[in-house]
């Protein structure tokens, strides 16, 4: 027993925080049927991401992929079209991977020990309690951010969050105070009160149905916790990013390397570069780097997009491929309507969208 729990009254916590959860929990989609492949499907995707962001996602993918074996016979092509936009792709190439073991070692069923289940790709100790404990009642704790923040308040935990041996002194914690006869529900109710009541900045502890049991509440520290590291700052990477057409309206695009960031997602050409004209030494790489001659316009366009470690500033020259003979995999020329059905992150989306903006103005008669 940890000594935050000695004298913690369980029970009675326990139950004000299922009581307010049988009262206020969300209508969400994945809670609909706790088949496990759509709660890990759901688990994976909430990861990083916005509830409301994941909900026509969640929605859209379980209709296209409506069971663990029609996932695991889907092309990597497909999948990661229906993951565009949501971002943090490699969670679902590693979901990906891992439902394709499942189906080959286990039939197809999700595996219910948590050992088993971990050794998949990409299933941390978060996604092995919280899809065990939601969708086959396994006592397994689930922390993640929300729930480390709701524990940091209650029993006045200052430490790191951002350590791992903070995770699992949390995760001991669960083990002593969990409802083991509704493992899932306290898991959800947990995460369900920090996303609700316990938020990151003024947490609605006058509405807490938990309010009793907080020390920082009766300490009146809650604002302050939970205890968390600040991040090294993010590397700023200038990239130029070329549109090429071609004579019959054609555009040029490129497949990234099948490893690293936003691995085998399409893009346009780029390359990187900190000089004022980016135009010149944009032409050059695509000159060099694939044997083709590009003239660019100016520059129609600045964005920033940020990554968790890295920001790029993206500057678009829309142009010109002169010669087209040349174009060979991992760049294709595609039609506009060829080029919808490619898998592009945000970033590359957003430069198509000031593309067409920009193209839509040129053809407008004056
Ligand atoms: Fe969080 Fe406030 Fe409730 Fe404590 S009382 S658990 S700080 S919302």
């Amino acid at each position: 027993m940890t000594k935050e729990t000695e004298r913690f009254p369980a029970r009675a916590f326990q139950r004000a925080l299922l009581d307010w959860f049988a009262r206020e929990r969300r209508d969400l989609p994945w809670r609909k049927d706790r088949d496990p492949y759509k709660v890990w499907v759901s688990e994976v995707m909430l990861q990083q991401t916005r509830v409301e962001t994941v909900i026509p996602y969640f929605e859209q993918f379980i209709e296209q992929f409506p069971t663990l074996e029609a996932l695991a016979d889907a092309e990597e092509d497909e999948v990661l079209k229906a993951w565009e936009g949501l971002g943090y792709y490699s969670r679902v190439r590693n979901l990906h991977a891992a439902v394709k073991e499942v189906k080959e070692r286990y039939g197809g069923k999700v595996p219910d020990d948590p050992d088993e289940f971990s050794k998949l790709k990409g299933v941390g100790p978060y996604t092995v309690g919280a899809v065990l404990s939601l969708a086959y009642g396994v006592p397994e704790p689930a922390v993640d951010g929300n729930v480390m923040r709701v524990l940091s308040r209650l029993f006045l935990v200052t430490d790191d969050i951002a350590k791992t041996s903070t995770r699992k002194r949390f995760e001991q914690m669960i083990r002593e105070i969990m409802a083991y006869e509704h493992p899932g529900a306290f898991n959800e109710a947990l995460i369900e009160l920090g996303a609700l009541v316990c938020t990151p900045r003024r947490p609605s502890c006058l509405l807490c149905p938990v309010q009793t049991y907080c020390r920082a509440f009766a300490e009146g520290v809650a604002e302050e916790l939970p205890v968390k590291t600040k991040k090294t700052a993010v590397k700023q990477v200038p990239l130029a990013v070329a549109v090429l057409a071609d004579e019959e309206g054609r555009v040029l695009i490129r497949k990234r390397d099948s490893s690293g960031l936003l691995a085998n997602l399409w893009e346009f050409p780029s390359c990187e570069t900190a000089d004022a004209d980016g135009k010149k030494t944009l032409e050059q790489t695509v000159g060099e780097q694939y044997g083709l001659q590009a003239e660019l316009t100016e520059a129609i366009a600045s964005l920033e997009h940020a990554f968790s470690h890295l920001v790029w500033k993206l500057t678009v020259f829309p142009g010109r491929l002169i010669s087209s003979q040349s174009v060979k995999e991992p760049l294709r020329l595609v039609s506009e309507d060829e080029l919808e059905a490619h898998a592009f992150p945000v970033s590359q989306q957003r430069v198509w969208r000031e593309y067409k903006k920009w193209a839509g103005q040129m053809r407008r008669p004056d």
